[in-house]
C-alpha cells in the first residue's frame, strides 16, 4: 500500500503530533471534540522530510495525495477550488512537532482570483472585503513563495494613504483594495517578469513548497538551535477552509490564553480585533481589544468560546493558547496549543493546577522548561532606586524581569553592540519575526505598537526576556536615532529601563539586586527535589559563589578549578615567581609562599560550603597562562620581579606550545614539578583540619581531584605524592581525618582505561570539556568558528560542548562508568563539564545511573528540575 502523507482533520487526533505537528494534531483533536473547526487536512512531516530527501521537490505520489484530499475537502465544503460561483478558499499554514511561533510561513485567502474575487463581491454584497483579502494574498504569496520585499507592499499601502490622506487601514475603501490589487499585481510582474499566477491548485502546490521550505530559514533554524528542536523534525503542512474576520462588523480574529501568561493568574486573557485577518491580531499592526469586552459585541461567541476554553484546559491538562475567527457571529477555533508563558506564570500555573486537582506534582514538574527558571535567578530591580526612578512611559507587561540597557534601534544594532560587550534595550515600532537575533541579544524590548500577544511578546517570553509593548505613547524617528516621549527626547546610546512585570519605562539606569527562591518557586522545587536521583553540586571557585550556589540549592561543590584562585593579588605574584625560579629553593620559597594563600581560599570555600561536599581540582592550565605575552607587559613584570626582560621573555619563549590544550597540563603538571601538588595538598588537607576544629560536626573529608589523568602509573604517581605529603600531616596532627583521592575522565584514553583507574580512584568526575575537545578533535576555544557550517551542512545539529553527544562522547562516559564500577562497585560518578547543567545532558547521564552533576551556580536550580524530569521519564 502506499504511504498515506495526507490526513484529514477528522482522521487524527493528538496523540499524533509527531506526524501532523502541534497544530494539525490538535485541530484534528478539537475536530474530534466536536468542536466548530473549519474543514481541512494535514500534509505530514513526512512529506516534508521527503521533500528534502527528494532534493527539495515534491514528489508525484504527494502530489496524487493532496489533490485527492482537496477533492475530498470541496466535498465536504459543498465548495470549489478557484470556482467564481462558489469558491473554496483556503490557507496554507505550518505547523511543526514543536511549537515555533512566527518562525515559519502561511499564506492565507489561497484561491482567489480576478474571477472569483469579482464574483464573490457581488454575491457578498461587500466587496471591500473581498478585495481586502485578495490583496493580502497577493502579499503573503509574493513574499513567502517567492520571496519579493515585504517592504514594499507596505510602502504602497503608505502611498495610497497619503494620496488619499488617510491615515488608518480601515478607512482604505472597496475601490482603494482594488488599486491596491492592481498596484500588487504591477510590482510583482515588473519584479519577476511575469504575470501573478492565476490557477489556484498550482498556486497552492507552490505555496505547500514554501512552508517546506521555511522550515529552513533562517530565523526558524536559530529558534531550532535556540530551542533545542531537532531538524530532522521538519514541518507539516495545513490546509483549511478560510473563515473571514474581515467580512464585516459582525466577524473578527483573536487570540486567547486560558490563564494570564504573564502571571498565571487563573483568569480568560486575550485578544481580539473587530473586522479583521488573525494577522493583525500577532503582527502588532493594530493595537487590539481587551477579550473581555467581547462579551458585550459578539455575546454568543463569546459564551460559546469560554465553554470551549474550559473544555480544552481540562482536555490537555495544560493552559491553552488558542486562536479564533468569528464570521458572521458564529464562532470558529483555529488552533489550540501549550500556552507559552514566562517563568513565573509557569510556576504558578503548575502549582494552582496541583491545587485544583487537575494534574499531580509529577505533571507539574514535567509542565515546566527547567532552562525557563533562569529568568527568575537574575537580578530584580532594587526596590529604592525604583522608586527614586523616573517613569516616562506605562504600557503593556508583556513578558517579566528587569532590563536596563541603552537604547538601539534595530535588530542588526542590538547584535552589533552585544557583540561589543554593550548592553542594550532594542526600541521598536513593532518586532517581525526577522528581530529574533537581535532580541536575544538585547537586555529587554520596547515596542510602541502591539499587544500582550504581539509577536515581540509571544517571543520574549518564550525566550525569558524582559518585554514592553503597546508603549502608544512613544514616537520613533529612526533614521534620526532618536524617540520621544511625553515632551522628551530620548536618543540612540542614552540609558532605559524596563520593569516587564509593571509596563513601566524609565528614562535611566535602574539598580538592580539579586533573586531569591521563595513561593511557588520555593515549593516547586521542593517537588523537585523530593522526586530526583542525582545529587546536584555545583562548580564554585570563590567563597561568593559557592554562596549563591547553596542559595540556589547546590549540595555540594564538584569542581573547584584551583587556577582561577592564582590570579589576584599576592597569589599571581607567587605563581609567577614558582614559574621563573631557576633553583629547587627558589621554587620551595615560592610554592611557601603560596601554600598560606591558598589555604585561606579553601578555608573560605569550606565555610561557605558549611559542612557540604567539596572537590578541589589540582592545577590544570598550562603555565604559560600565568605569564604576559605581550614584549610591554613582559618588561613591566620583568622590571617588578627585579630581573632582566630578556631573561623573563626566555622563561615565557619556553613554555611556549603548538598545542597548549594538549600540552603541558593538568596532571602532567604535578609529574614534572611535584612540588605543586604537594603544595596544594598541604593547603586542602589543613585548610580541613582547621575547619573541622572549628565546626567539629562538619567531619569534613577532604576531595581532591586530579585532572587529565591518561594512566594508572600516572595517576598513582601523583596520588603517591598527594598521600605522603597528606599523611605527613595528618600524623604530625595526630588526626585520623579521611580524605579522598579521585581523577577526572577528559581524556578518551581515562575512559577507555578507567577499569584499571578505578583501582587507585575513589571517584570519577567526567571532564565532558575535555572529552568533548578530544574526542571530536574538536578545539574548546576555537570549534565555534567553523561549526555553524556544520549546522547548515545538517552534519551537526548542536554545540556538542554545549549538549552532550550521547552516541560518541556517551558511549565513553557509559564504558567508563561500567568499568569503573566493575572495578570498584561504590566508586562516585560525577560530570563537573558545562553538560552537568544541560537538561538533555542530565537525562542522558541518569539514565546511567551516575550520581551527580555538578554546574555554576546560576544553573543549580535548571539542573534540580531537569534531574527530577528524568528521574520520572526514567521510571516511566
Ligand atoms: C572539563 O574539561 O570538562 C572540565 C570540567 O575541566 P575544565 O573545563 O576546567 O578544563
Ligand atoms: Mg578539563
Amino acid at each position: 500500500m502506499e504511504k498515506k502523507y495526507v490526513y484529514l482533520f477528522n482522521e487524527g487526533n493528538a496523540d499524533m503530533r509527531e506526524l501532523l505537528g502541534g497544530k494539525g494534531a490538535n485541530l484534528a483533536e478539537m475536530s474530534k471534540l466536536g468542536m466548530p473547526v473549519p474543514n481541512g487536512f494535514t500534509i505530514t512531516t513526512e512529506a516534508c522530510n521527503k521533500y528534502y530527501d527528494d532534493g527539495e521537490a515534491i514528489s508525484e505520489d504527494i502530489q496524487k495525495q493532496i489533490y485527492e484530499y482537496l477533492d475530498i475537502l470541496e466535498k465536504e465544503t459543498g465548495k470549489k477550488f478557484g470556482d467564481p460561483e462558489n469558491p473554496l478558499l483556503v490557507s496554507v499554514r505550518s505547523g511543526a512537532r514543536a511549537s515555533m511561533p512566527g518562525m515559519m510561513d502561511t499564506i492565507l485567502n489561497l484561491g482567489i482570483s480576478d474571477e472569483v474575487a469579482a464574483s464573490m463581491a457581488e454575491k457578498s454584497g461587500n466587496p471591500r472585503f473581498v478585495y481586502d483579502s485578495y490583496r493580502r494574498f497577493i502579499q503573503m504569496f509574493s513574499d513567502v513563495v517567492k520571496g519579493l520585499s515585504k517592504k514594499r507592499f507596505e510602502e504602497i499601502i503608505d502611498e495610497l494613504k497619503a494620496e488619499k490622506g488617510i491615515k488608518n487601514d480601515l478607512d482604505l475603501d472597496a475601490d482603494d483594495m482594488k488599486v491596491l490589487v492592481k498596484k500588487f499585481k504591477e510590482f510583482y510582474k515588473q519584479e519577476l517578469g511575469e504575470d501573478f499566477p492565476a490557477d489556484p491548485k498550482a498556486q497552492m502546490m507552490e505555496a505547500i513548497e514554501a512552508v517546506f521550505r521555511s522550515w529552513n530559514n533562517e530565523r526558524a533554524i536559530f529558534y531550532r538551535q535556540q530551542n533545542d528542536i531537532p531538524s530532522d523534525w521538519g514541518t507539516a503542512v495545513n490546509v483549511q477552509m478560510m473563515v473571514f474576520g474581515n467580512m464585516g462588523n459582525d466577524c473578527g480574529t483573536g487570540v486567547a490564553f486560558t490563564r494570564n501568561p504573564a502571571t498565571g493568574e487563573n483568569t480568560l486573557y486575550g485578544e481580539f480585533l473587530m473586522n479583521a485577518q488573525g494577522e493583525d491580531v500577532v503582527a502588532g499592526v493594530r493595537t487590539p481589544n481587551k477579550i473581555s469586552q467581547l462579551k458585550e459585541i459578539a455575546p454568543q461567541a463569546f459564551e460559546q468560546f469560554v465553554n470551549i476554553c474550559d473544555t480544552l484546559e481540562h482536555h490537555y491538562k495544560n493552559m491553552q493558547d488558542m486562536e479564533f475567527t468569528i464570521e458572521n457571529g458564529r464562532l470558529y477555533m483555529l488552533q489550540t496549543r501549550n500556552g507559552k508563558r514566562t517563568a513565573q506564570a509557569a510556576l504558578k500555573v503548575a502549582c494552582d493546577m496541583v491545587d485544583e486537582g487537575l494534574i499531580n506534582t509529577d505533571e507539574a514538574l514535567l509542565m515546566v522548561e527547567p532552562q525557563q527558571l533562569d529568568s527568575l535567578l537574575h537580578p530584580m530591580f532594587d526596590a529604592d532606586s525604583l522608586k527614586a526612578a523616573e517613569v516616562i512611559t506605562t504600557a503593556l507587561p508583556a513578558s517579566p524581569g528587569a532590563a536596563c540597557g541603552q537604547v538601539v534601534f534595530s535588530a542588526e544594532e542590538a547584535i552589533a553592540e552585544a557583540e561589543n560587550g554593550k548592553k542594550v534595550v532594542l526600541v521598536r515600532l513593532e518586532t517581525s519575526p526577522e528581530d529574533i537575533q537581535g532580541m536575544a541579544a538585547a537586555e529587554g524590548i520596547l515596542t510602541v505598537r502591539g499587544g500582550m500577544t504581539s509577536h515581540a511578546a509571544v517571543v520574549a517570553r518564550g525566550m525569558g526576556e524582559c518585554c514592553v509593548s503597546g508603549a502608544g505613547d512613544i514616537t520613533i524617528d529612526e533614521e534620526k536615532g532618536e524617540f520621544y516621549v511625553n515632551g522628551q527626547t530620548f536618543k540612540r546610546g542614552d540609558w532605559i529601563s524596563l520593569d516587564g512585570s509593571t509596563g513601566k519605562v524609565y528614562g535611566q539606569a535602574v539598580k538592580t539586586v539579586p533573586a531569591e527562591i521563595s513561593g511557588d518557586f520555593e515549593r516547586f522545587m521542593k517537588w523537585a527535589d523530593d522526586r530526583r536521583r542525582l545529587q546536584i553540586r555545583t562548580n564554585a571557585d570563590t567563597p561568593r559563589d559557592a554562596a549563591q550556589a547553596v542559595a540556589f540549592g547546590a549540595e555540594g561543590i564538584g569542581l573547584v578549578r584551583t587556577e582561577h584562585m592564582f590570579f589576584d593579588g599576592d597569589k599571581i605574584k607567587a605563581i609567577r615567581e614558582m614559574i621563573v625560579s631557576k633553583t629547587p629553593e627558589q621554587m620551595d620559597a615560592a610554592l611557601a609562599k603560596l601554600e598560606p594563600l591558598q589555604q585561606a581560599d579553601f578555608e573560605g570555600i569550606y565555610e561557605a560550603m558549611e559542612g557540604r561536599p567539596v572537590t578541589v581540582r589540582y592545577l590544570d592550565p598550562p603555565l604559560h597562562e600565568f605569564l604576559p605575552h605581550k614584549p610591554e607587559e613582559v618588561a613591566d613584570l620583568a622590571a617588578e620581579m627585579g630581573m632582566e626582560a630578556e631573561e623573563l621573555q626566555a622563561v615565557v619563549d619556553s613554555l611556549h606550545e603548538v598545542n597548549p590544550m594538549m600540552g603541558h597540563r593538568g596532571s602532567r603538571l604535578a609529574v614534572s614539578n611535584p612540588g605543586i601538588a604537594k603544595m596544594q595538598t598541604e593547603a586542602v588537607i589543613r585548610a580541613a583540619l582547621n575547619i573541622n576544629k572549628k565546626h567539629p560536626d562538619w567531619n569534613l573529608e577532604p576531595e581532591i581531584m586530579l585532572p587529565l589523568i591518561g594512566d594508572l602509573k600516572e595517576l598513582k604517581y601523583v596520588k603517591k605524592i598527594v598521600d605522603e605529603t597528606a599523611q605527613k600531616i595528618l600524623a604530625e596532627e595526630g588526626s585520623d581525618m579521611k580524605y579522598h583521592v579521585g581523577t577526572m575522565i577528559e581524556v578518551p584514553r581515562a575512559a577507555l582505561k578507567a577499569g584499571e583507574l578505578a583501582e587507585a580512584a575513589e571517584f570519577f568526575s567526567f571532564g565532558t570539556n575535555d572529552l568533548t575537545q578530544l574526542t571530536f578533535g574538536f578545539s574548546r576555544d576555537d570549534a565555534g568558528n567553523f561549526l555553524p557550517e556544520y549546522y547548515d551542512a545538517k552534519i551537526y545539529d548542536q554545540d556538542p560542548f554545549a549538549r552532550l553527544d550521547q552516541s560518541g562522547v556517551g558511549e565513553l562516559i557509559k564504558t567508563a562508568a561500567e568499568r569503573g564500577r566493575a572495578t570498584r562497585p561504590d566508586i562516585h560518578l560525577g560530570v563537573c563539564g558545562e553538560h552537568g547543567g544541560d537538561p538533555n545532558s542530565i537525562e542522558f547521564v541518569d539514565g546511567l545511573g551516575l550520581d551527580y552533576v555538578s554546574c555554576s551556580p546560576y544553573r543549580v536550580p535548571i539542573a534540580r528540575l531537569a534531574a527530577a524530569q528524568a528521574a520520572i521519564k526514567h521510571s516511566k
